[in-house]
């Protein structure tokens, strides 16, 4: 099913990530993963794409079963930089043979070192790459935005004008990158909706598990890290079980201050731990279900 369609049905909805397996030896214990994720019983989940496609066939592969063993929407991750045309369609046709019916268009990054003058493609942008799906297909398309705007951009406003190209290009909804405090969510949406984005978007939640994996991410995204984290992290890093506790509690309470404010959807980063997130929803559980009891118009 489209997420669009889930979107139009439900005022709230909760999705998980997960990363496919880099090698075939290790297909089946991921597809283990994945239907312990479906067991928590998300909206959709969505399977990420290796940088340069390096698991772009475990990606599809990874989403078609998975949807097909649970009947959950797969939400599929396609990047596109050094991507020719014709790679983007041979893996538009995969899709499609693979009944996936929901992208996540992303430009992708590139390797270290390197920049667009780099590497031969057809697509500079994600926005490229949403205009090719939707001139080839008949695909549900999101696309990533970034509260505390992309790392490569000079400033946010210039961010914002970007994401308007992209938004306006046909996407249905945005998956944000993950952010540690509400505040920058909040004021970022205000920001959108000020330049006329009315589009649905997936709040990206990090549970903050593990202290060394976090502090690498976050140098990645630039996120903030509010005092309240900061201190968890320095007072249990050395203490998985007490990391784990105090880093479910950090994303329940991130979640349930989003869904109180009418964030439409949540989207948690499972990082491939479904007992992390199972925490999580089971934290979330009845305030799910009451939102969506109440009337959406
Ligand atoms: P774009 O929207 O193309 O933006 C990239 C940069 O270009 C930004 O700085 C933007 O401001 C700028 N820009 C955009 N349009 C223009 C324009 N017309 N002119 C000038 N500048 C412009 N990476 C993976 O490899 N695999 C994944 O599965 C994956 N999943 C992700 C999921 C989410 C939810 C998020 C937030 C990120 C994910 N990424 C993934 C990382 C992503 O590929 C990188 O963050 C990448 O650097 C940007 O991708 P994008 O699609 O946001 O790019």
């Amino acid at each position: 099913m489209k997420i669009s369609k889930i979107i139009d049905k439900k005022k709230l909805l909760i999705s998980f990530e997960i990363f496919p397996p880099k090698q075939e030896a290790n297909f089946d214990s991921v597809m283990q993963t994945a239907l312990d994720l479906g067991g928590l019983n998300p909206d959709f989940i969505s399977v990420t794409y290796g940088a340069g496609g390096t698991t772009r066939s475990y990606t599809a592969e990874l989403a078609s079963s998975l949807q097909e063993k649970t009947q959950i929407p797969s939400l599929a991750h396609l990047t596109c930089v050094g991507s020719g045309f014709s790679d983007i369609q041979s893996i538009i046709r995969e899709l499609k043979e693979k009944k996936i019916e929901n992208v996540l268009a992303l430009r992708g990054d590139y390797p270290q070192g390197a920049d667009a003058s780099d590497l031969p493609g057809d697509c500079a942008y994600a926005s490229d790459l949403v205009r090719i799906l939707k001139k080839e297909a008949d695909f549900c398309i999101g696309g990533a935005c970034y509260p505390e705007g992309h790392p490569e951009s000079e400033n946010r406003l210039e961010d914002l004008q970007h994401l308007q190209y992209k938004v306006d290009a046909g996407l249905d909804f945005l998956t944000t990158q993950m952010f540690f405090d509400n505040e920058v969510l909040y004021s970022f949406l205000y920001r959108m909706q000020s330049k006329g984005m009315k589009l649905p978007v997936f709040a990206g939640i990090m549970p903050v598990t593990n202290a060394k994996q976090i502090k690498r991410m976050i140098t990645l995204s630039n996120a903030h890290m509010p005092q309240k984290l900061l201190a968890f992290v320095d007072r249990f890093q050395d203490n998985p079980g007490a990391m784990m506790q105090a880093g479910i509690a950090y994303a329940t309470e991130q979640i349930i201050d989003l869904i109180a404010n009418g964030i439409r959807g949540v989207h948690i980063y499972s990082m491939n731990k479904p007992d992390i997130t199972a925490a999580i929803m089971h934290n979330i559980s009845h305030i799910v279900e009451a939102v969506n009891a109440e009337a959406h118009v």
